[in-house]
Order: C-alpha cells, then structure tokens, then sequence
C-alpha cells in the first residue's frame, strides 16, 4: 500500500484506508512514514484534505455501469427423487446483499438486490443451484460496450 494506493481508494468512494498489515510487516514507523508520503502526495495533487479527495473520481465514471445478469436455476431434486440440495445454507449466507432465501424446497432470488456477482453459484456444493449468463438486451449491450470503453481507458 503506497500513498498514491490510498488516495486511489479513497477518490473511489473509501472513507479510508486500513494499514494494518503492512504496519506488523514493515513496522509502526511505516505508518508514519505512509503519513507523511500521504500529505506530501496531496499537497503535490493540489488538494488541501482527505475530505476533498474522497469520492472525487466518482463524476468520472459512467453513470449507469452495466451489470451481466444471471438465470439462476434451483433443482431441490434429483431425477430419483432424493434431495440434490442438502440445505446447507451456503448460498444464502454467501450473499452479502440478502438477496437469497431458501425455505426447503423453494428457493427465492430478490432480483431488487441481487448484484449478479454468482458467488451464491461458487459455493453450492451439490450443483443444486446454477446459473448461466441471461440473453442481453440492447440496451444492456450498449451499456456493456460503454463500460468496456470506460475501463479500457486507463489501459
Ligand atoms: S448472485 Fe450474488 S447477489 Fe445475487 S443472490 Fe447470488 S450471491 Fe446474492
Ligand atoms: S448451497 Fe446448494 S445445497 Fe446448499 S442450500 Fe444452497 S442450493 Fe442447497
């Protein structure tokens, strides 16, 4: 984690940035030294505090940024009739957004809240629940090309 690193994060949206870590490898006298790189850093910047460069790349990035849906698929049986879902739970306490609920043997997707970030998918352990990319839009495409663009600009 250098200066440039948490001004990055914090112009980004971060109230902060934690560094724990780097202090127990590189010792307490980093975090001093990471102070001062910080102040230097800003004051080269043109900035006068941490307030002014919080969230301040935000404006800069597209306003509407395209999200992949999923169709999800729940299959609670096998093909013989016993349980292919185990109600393990995973996939619900996987979602940090609360989107998914499973009262066996119907499972629930808030489509409000889900992200489509698949991770419910990764750790179902019994294939009981997948899920495949959803047909596109147009305007999902466009919107796909713009933030394809937008990225690739700091390439
Ligand atoms: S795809 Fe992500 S956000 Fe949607 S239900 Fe699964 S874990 Fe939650
Ligand atoms: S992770 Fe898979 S097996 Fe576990 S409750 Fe969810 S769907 Fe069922």
């Amino acid at each position: 984690m250098s200066a440039d690193n948490a001004i990055e994060y914090m112009m980004a949206g971060a109230m902060g940035a934690g560094i724990c870590t780097v202090g127990i490898l590189k010792g307490v006298e980093y975090v001093e030294k990471m102070c001062y790189d910080l102040s230097k850093r800003l004051a080269e910047l043109g900035y006068h505090s941490i307030e002014e460069v919080n969230r301040a790349a935000l404006p800069n990035f597209p306003k509407k940024e395209y999200v992949s849906k999923l169709d999800f698929h729940f299959e609670p049986y096998k093909e013989d009739g016993k349980k292919k879902c185990i109600s393990c739970g995973k996939c619900v306490a996987a979602c940090c957004y609360d989107a998914r609920t499973l009262s066996f043997p119907e499972m629930h997707v808030d489509l409000d809240k889900c992200r489509f970030c698949g991770l419910c998918l990764d750790v179902c352990p019994t294939g009981a629940l997948t899920g495949k990319r959803a047909p596109q839009t147009q305007e999902d495409l466009e919107l796909e090309r713009k933030s394809i663009e937008f990225y690739a600009s700091f390439n």
